[in-house]
């Protein structure tokens, strides 16, 4: 047996929620002795965790695949598109093994059968954080509260690859997320593929959290994170009744003002031949009353252009609802044929001309809304939290309450003071300037 520890190199793509899967084996490899590696000369095997949710992602994935198995030769694959092996040994036939995502038990035994681990590590000595191996900068933590999904969206081939909804335990959830405050996190991401569906597979069943007995259901997680006393941002959340009742606790503050609402259309009929979720609620109503009861509510959404079939009345009534919607933060994509997606099917493709001419007009309405509502902030005294200081510049990089890590706008503080900051702080700033995105701002001292 050699001294040297058996060292991982590690390739983690796709989104968040790969991320957290990325994390729980990077945790798992540091608590049996493994050393991560990072490069790949270094490492005496790779372990790529794959995405393979559109063709560009399954494309990235390929090539990560390549690129790893020519510099160093043993590959280990895992993520979402390991739930399609005849596709990658297609290309790739000498990869070690092959397991699709979230099965952290599968990737350690094939890691264990290639790379054995050192026979005297003792996990009791070489001690791994409570919280785990972070690849988010560690001010911020994304926690996973379940995996898969109970809809069947046409354009999704997620149900097919993650499987029907799995909720965490809340116990163990909140566990999790009181450790990263613990370590130091300033601000927790709750992801999942739908979050206001948490809890319902296990028909909200009661569990226990510092010897409390608590619902295993979205209410109830938010009220507990809300006491961690760190930002609490939720993420993909549909626009179904019971998401009323976690907006009172974002106007008192409990958790961050902030929505990330999926929409995908403002089209009936589009989001009917999409089966999208809650696509029967009156979405205009309920965001009405939502900012009535938290004016500051912040509601960021992605929308696909070009959906099949989606014809110039349909993709005006989007531009219309979107007017009345006034949404905060909005992406948008042309619709993009995922292989194996039941809405290749549903109606006539729309020429990629008409969907680039509409992700364009969509995208020109969309940016005039966040710049008008971006300009009402100017003058406004903030909290941020700070993510980089760029020294030579002289200028803070920060996120406002508004703002999730990687998809939204940042808050530039400059002038006195700004250089000095240290990332993961929370301080308070007056917004000077604001444009289509972004903000500027200045410390408020004193
Ligand atoms: S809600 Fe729809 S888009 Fe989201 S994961 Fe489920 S099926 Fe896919």
């Amino acid at each position: 047996m050699s001294l040297a520890n058996p060292k991982v190199g590690f390739v983690s793509l796709g989104c968040p929620k790969a991320l957290v899967d990325s994390e729980r084996i990077l945790t798992q490899l540091r608590t049996e002795g493994y050393e991560i590696s990072g490069s790949y000369e270094g490492a005496d095997l790779v372990v790529v965790n794959t995405c393979g949710f559109i063709d560009a992602a399954v494309q990235e994935s390929l090539d990560a695949i390549g690129e790893a198995l020519a510099e160093n030769g043993k590959v280990i694959v895992t993520g979402c598109l390991g739930k399609k092996e005849d596709v990658i040994r297609d290309v790739h036939p000498s990869v070690l093994s092959v397991t699709g995502p979230h099965a952290y038990e599968e990737v350690m035994g094939a890691v264990h059968m290639h790379l054995p681990p050192k026979a005297d590590h003792d996990p009791f000595i070489n001690l791994v954080p409570a919280q785990g191996i972070k690849l988010t900068p560690k001010h911020y933590a994304y926690l996973k509260i379940s995996e898969g999904c109970n809809h069947r969206c046409t354009f999704c081939i997620i149900p097919s690859l993650r499987g029907d909804l799995v909720s965490r335990p809340i116990g163990s959830v909140l566990t999790e997320a009181q450790n990263l405050v613990k370590a130091g996190v300033q601000e927790i991401l709750v992801v999942s593929q739908d979050t206001s569906a948490y809890g319902v597979d296990l028909k909200y069943k009661l569990d226990f959290w510092g010897g409390q007995p608590i619902k295993t259901r979205m209410l109830e997680l938010c009220e507990a994170l809300g006491s961690l006393g760190v930002w609490v941002r939720l993420h993909y959340v549909y626009p179904y009744p019971h998401v009323d009742n976690v907006i009172p606790l974002m106007a008192e503050g409990k958790i961050l003002p902030y929505l990330d609402i999926p929409f995908q259309h403002g089209s009936p009929s589009v989001l009917k031949r999409m089966k999208r979720p809650a696509h029967a609620e009156n979405t205009l109503e309920r965001i009405k009353t939502w900012r009535e009861i938290c004016p500051d509510l912040i509601i960021r959404s992605t929308f696909i252009v070009g959906f099949p079939g989606e014809t110039e009345e349909e993709f005006q009534e989007l531009l219309d609802w979107l007017k009345v919607a006034q949404l905060d933060r909005v992406g948008c994509f042309p619709y993009s044929p995922v292989e194996g997606a039941v809405a290749n099917d549903v109606a006539e493709p729309v020429p990629e001309e008409v969907k680039l001419e509409r992700h364009e007009r969509f995208m020109k309405l969309a940016a005039e809304i966040s710049a008008e509502r971006l300009q009402r902030r100017v003058g406004r005294v903030e909290e941020v939290l700070i993510d980089e200081i760029d020294k030579e510049e002289g200028v803070a990089i920060a996120r406002s309450k508004a703002d999730a890590p990687e998809i939204d706008g940042n808050v530039f503080i400059e002038g006195e003071g700004a250089a000095d900051l240290k990332p993961g702080q929370k301080v308070m700033v007056r917004i000077t300037e604001a444009d289509e995105y972004d903000l500027f701002a200045e410390l408020v001292t004193g």
